[in-house]
Formats: C-alpha cells, sequence, structure tokens
C-alpha cells in the first residue's frame, strides 16, 4: 500500500517513541559514540559541491586528492593507503583475509566486536583476552601472543571501544616483531584523533605486517556519510582486495571523498574539537566522582565504561525514560554501561539524569 513513501507515511508505520531508543528528535544521544557535531564547515561545502555531479560514477580525481590528501598528512606513500565506505569493511575483510579455521583471530575483552561477529561466522578460533588494572587496561598484547601463538590475526583497538584507553605504541611494535609468520595485526585507530596517541602507521612505513583502520565516522563527524581508510604494506592490501566483484562494490560515495579530503586538512579544528570533548568528559567525571560512581580509568577517547554496581541494561532502561540513550554494555562486565561524550550541553543532560535516578 505504500507506493507513494511519504514521511507521513512513514509516521504511520513506526511513530517517533516506539522505540524507547530511537526516534525522539529531544533524545540526547550518547549511545553510539557519534560527533555531537556536524562535519566541519568546509567539509560540508566541499561535500555540498559534489551533488550535482551524482550522475555520474566516482571520477578519479576525487579518489585520487583524498589520497594525496592523506599521504601528506600522515607521511606515508599513496600505494599504502586505501579508501572505504567506513571501517568496518576492511576490519571484517581483513579478518576474512587472514584467518582460517587453521589461524584463529585474537582481540581484547571488552572490545570493539565486528571482527568477533565475523569469527564467529567463518567458524574461526576466536580468543579473547580480558583487560585489567595490572596494564591501564591497555590491550595485554604479551598475554595475546601467549593464548594462540599461531593466530592469523591479532586485533587492537587503540583507544579502545569502550574503555577508551590507549596500548602503547611500543607493545604493538613488540607484537609485530614476535608474532608468527603470515600473521597480521589490525590496529583499529577510529578514535585515535581524540587521543593525540601517536599512530601505529609508524610500523606500516618500516614494512611490518600491520593493517591502520580510521574512520571519518568520529572526529569527522561523517558517520551517515560513509567514508574510511586503510594503511598497509600494498602485498597486504592486494590480498584483502582479492575480491572486489565488479569492481563496484569498492565504489565510493562522492560527497564522502571530497568532505573527507577536506576534513584531513583542519588541523586547527581537530584539535579544538578534541579540547571541547576533554572538557565535558572531565566534567562528568568530576560529577561522577563526586557520586562515587567508578569509571574504568584511563579513557582517552570520547567514551567511557561507568560500573553502576547493578546490571546495565537496567540503568540503560532508566536513562531512556528520561529522553537519554546510553550505550551498551558488554557481557564480560554486565554491570558497565558505554557512554558517549557529547557536547557539554548533552553531558550536562546526562549529569541531570544521572541525579534524578539515584536520587
Ligand atoms: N571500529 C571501531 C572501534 C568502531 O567503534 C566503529 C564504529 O563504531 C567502527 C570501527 C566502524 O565504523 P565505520 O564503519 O563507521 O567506519
Amino acid at each position: 500500500a505504500l507506493t507513494q513513501f511519504s514521511s507521513s507515511a512513514f509516521a504511520a508505520i513506526k511513530a517517533p517513541g516506539d522505540d524507547p531508543f530511537v526516534g525522539h528528535p529531544d533524545m540526547i544521544r550518547i549511545g553510539s559514540n557519534e560527533c555531537w557535531t556536524g562535519p566541519f564547515p568546509s567539509a560540508v561545502t566541499a561535500g555540498q559541491a559534489q551533488v550535482p555531479y551524482g550522475n555520474r560514477y566516482e571520477p578519479d580525481h576525487l579518489r585520487s586528492t583524498l589520497l594525496r590528501t592523506a599521504s601528506s598528512v600522515e607521511g606515508i606513500s599513496e600505494e599504502h593507503i586505501l579508501p572505504w565506505p567506513g571501517s568496518s569493511d576492511p576490519l571484517c575483510r581483513s579478518v576474512v583475509t587472514f584467518c582460517s579455521p587453521e589461524r584463529g583471530l585474537v582481540t581484547a575483552n571488552p572490545t570493539y566486536e565486528a571482527a568477533w561477529r565475523t569469527a564467529d561466522w567463518m567458524k574461526i578460533k576466536l580468543t579473547r583476552v580480558p583487560l585489567s588494572a595490572h596494564n591501564g587496561y591497555a590491550t595485554d598484547v604479551r598475554a595475546m601472543l601467549k593464548a594462540d601463538p599461531n593466530a592469523g590475526a591479532y586485533y587492537i583497538c587503540s583507544p579502545n571501544n569502550p574503555t577508551g584507553t590507549v596500548t602503547p605504541l611500543e607493545d604493538i611494535a613488540w607484537l609485530a616483531d614476535n608474532k608468527p609468520a603470515g600473521s597480521v595485526i589490525i590496529v583499529d585507530e577510529a578514535y585515535i584523533h581524540f587521543s593525540g596517541a601517536p599512530s601505529a602507521i609508524s610500523l606500516v612505513k618500516q614494512g611490518k605486517d600491520v593493517i591502520v583502520l580510521r574512520t571519518f565516522s568520529k572526529m569527522f563527524a561523517m558517520a551517515g556519510l560513509r567514508l574510511g581508510l586503510s594503511f598497509a604494506r600494498p602485498d597486504l592490501h592486494k590480498r584483502m582486495m582479492r575480491y572486489d566483484g565488479p569492481n563496484m562494490i569498492s565504489m565510493l560515495n562522492i560527497v564522502a571523498l571530497a568532505a573527507g579530503a577536506v576534513s584531513l586538512t583542519q588541523a586547527d579544528a581537530i584539535k579544538a574539537r578534541r579540547d571541547e570533548m576533554i572538557a565535558a568528559r572531565s566534567m562528568t567525571f568530576d560529577h561522577l566522582a563526586k557520586r562515587n560512581i567508578r569509571i574504568v580509568p584511563g579513557s582517552q577517547a570520547n567514551m567511557f565504561l561507568v560500573d553502576w554496581k547493578k546490571p546495565a541494561a537496567q540503568m540503560k532502561t532508566a536513562f531512556a525514560a528520561k529522553k537519554v540513550e546510553i550505550g551498551r554494555n558488554w557481557d564480560i562486565w554486565p554491570t558497565m554501561s558505554r557512554v558517549s561524550v557529547g557536547s557539554i550541553k548533552e553531558m550536562e543532560g546526562f549529569c541531570a539524569a544521572l541525579d534524578q535516578i539515584v536520587a
């Protein structure tokens, strides 16, 4: 019956508010590690300028501008960079490429689950090494190697989702020098611009078996536009690209390509956005400390884990009733919720909702 798919027809199917977690225009959305504001204004202008050319498949010049810009900002040759529609594809694809039923995947726990899901789907042996206070909740690379000395891939998310903690570059370099032959280290740097930590791209430059993933979904606020980059030796990229279908699945969105290239050059705006996030995060931490609510310490990104000392799912529902969407929890720590850092105003809203819930 929906021949005319108007917004009112859509409203008839699903009214805002049917689901307490989505659809409220006035909901404070700090559940998905999105950026609290839109893309940089110069990126919006560059993206908008491409819309009239949307009848054409991606032209070469937009891709080459992005590659040239990324190469100059990161100081690595263009041959080591591939663009993607987000970082999810190269993340899952690198697990598919380098793991097998014989050569497993090793990750931290908790960490971003996309690699786990891929391993599960492929019936790959999955080994998860718990994070702990002994090394400041960094990914424990020595324990990872010990847990599976013959894995096909070791996944390190740094800063880690959901703890925000950083794994020292020396540890990643140690793993690169000690891991089994034929395996790779996947370093997911989705949140690195929020941290200022040194990038594992330096290991790619040294020719190591390291694949670094970046996304434009976080600091660059382009989650809905879809753009990502991977940095790796050309032979590793070539293996990941064995299946490119009819040469179309790696085609990119021209709006995202143009907006992304401009975003990379905005060093001052990146710093200002990071500073704004740090101010909102420390205001929130002070508030939680005043209430004696524990967080996992050491976050260097736009998220943190809060320990409610009761089932996290209950707290998610309680916050949703106050129109605050907080993040999910991980099975290993069922009393902790991930909270993303939004604007100062949004974090004040989170603190006010918290005060009402615990009062
Ligand atoms: N890696 C990490 C650590 C993430 O948190 C996310 C998204 O939240 C992704 C990768 C995938 O992001 P995208 O596909 O939008 O680049």
